[in-house]
């Protein structure tokens, strides 16, 4: 066991390495949840998804943002990241010193804005109207500026989000955007996202033949092309195409539309990178029949869970083993006083589960700390590394 060199000492950041989950319970016996980050895993994730885009990648950092996932994707190669806020940019800045962030939020305060590009010298920026770019423009001065017209793409039924709901130019906007952009002076480029956890690969194919549409029709000349994030993973109750097929509508989807090959091309991944490298060990701290009540729900690492369907694998950690073979389904109540903080589903686990008692939930790593409340009083922050392989996927 290594203990964390002295950077890492806020509490945030008790960077321990383990050989494995029961490691972890041995040496802490945590009461508190705890993150299992697993480098090998998440780097992996990282270089094969590089390998496997035909362009930029950049981390999407809102997926997971701790300091911990963020070093092991820089030391994975990654150098690019979607930023949506100055704090995110800072993060990026300040730790990686050969890390560009973007700006890819559509609606940015005015501060912000001159900010990122007098402090963090930031060039790439999203707009969807005509308001924010002449808000773009105003604060930065308009030099040197990479103009990213973030496009509406139409709903996606094999999608868990709709990342298009909110923002995005409809074509006809996005036409303008480009030319408007364009006229002052400004490099450009058009960007989409077909919503998070997107199980149709076509839908990129069919977005990029959008954003050919938008480009010829503005006569624009794009410096680059983001096909955003989305790209999703096997969970317990939901089986997805393998990446390979995304890359290939991608690459069909870029050829069909012919840019010339000096256009740059980004993604932004984020669950696809992350969801699989983390896991969650829970306690147990009461059981009334088939009901057991942990120390971790919705309103803390496991929100996704209620917002969509999504259900992860768990298996039981005991101390000094010896659970029972026999597998009984149980409903997991998160800790706060909340009626709803209860777990959809049910959770396989041994029939004698007990106070005490330990369960590591998988794929957990994607929008789980990044969306953790304190509600009641309850914080999970507590992140360390192990070795081992993750919970098995049942799907
Ligand atoms: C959230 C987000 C991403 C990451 O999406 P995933 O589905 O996690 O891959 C990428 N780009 C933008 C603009 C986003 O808002």
């Amino acid at each position: 066991m290594q203990t964390a060199p002295a950077h890492q000492s806020d509490k945030s950041r008790i960077a321990r390495s383990f050989a494995d989950v029961g490691s972890v319970v041995m040496a802490i016996e945590p009461s508190y949840p705890v993150f299992c980050l697993r480098p090998r895993v998440l780097e992996a994730a990282a270089r094969r998804f590089m390998t496997l885009f035909p362009g930029t990648v950049l981390y999407a950092v809102k997926c997971n943002p701790h300091p911990m996932v963020l070093d092991v994707l820089y030391r994975a190669g990654i150098r690019h990241f979607d930023t949506a806020s100055l704090p995110e940019i800072a993060q990026v800045h300040e730790a990686y010193p050969r890390g560009h962030a973007y700006f890819m939020h559509p609606v940015k305060g005015r501060a912000v804005i001159k900010n990122a590009y007098t402090v963090y010298g930031i060039r790439h920026y999203v707009v969807d109207h005509a308001s924010e770019l002449d808000k773009v423009l105003e604060e930065t001065g308009g030099e040197n500026l990479v103009i990213i017209v973030r496009l509406h793409t139409p709903p996606v039924e094999a999608a868990l989000y709709h990342l298009a709901a909110k923002f995005g130019a409809q074509p006809d906007q996005a036409v303008e955007l480009l030319r408007a952009a364009q006229a002052r002076g400004c490099d450009t480029g058009l960007a989409f996202h077909v919503g998070s956890q997107c199980r149709d690969p076509s839908v990129y194919r069919k977005a990029l033949a959008l954003c050919g549409e938008v480009i010829a029709r503005a006569g624009a000349d794009p410096v680059c092309l983001d096909v955003g994030g989305g790209f999703p993973v096997t969970y317990a109750n939901m089986e997805v195409p393998p990446l390979e097929d995304y890359m290939d509508e991608i690459r069909a989807g870029l050829k069909e539309i012919a840019l010339k090959p000096t256009v740059e091309v980004f993604a932004e991944p984020g669950r696809v990178l992350v969801a699989e490298a983390c896991s969650l060990l829970v306690q147990v701290q009461l059981r009334k029949d088939d009901q057991l009540y942990i120390n971790d729900g919705i309103y803390g690492s496991l929100s996704e869970m209620a917002q969509v369907d999504l259900r992860m694998p768990a298996r039981l950690i005991r101390l000094g083993g010896g659970a029972s073979e026999t597998a009984r389904a149980f409903v997991l109540n998160g800790p706060t006083c909340d009626s709803l903080d209860v777990l959809p589903g049910t959770f396989e686990l041994p029939e004698d589960v007990r106070e005490g008692d330990w369960i590591e939930i998988g794929q957990v790593g994607a929008y789980s700390y990044a969306l953790a409340t304190r509600f009641n009083g309850f914080y999970p922050e507590t992140f360390v590394e192990v070795d081992d392989a993750p919970p098995a996927q049942t799907a």
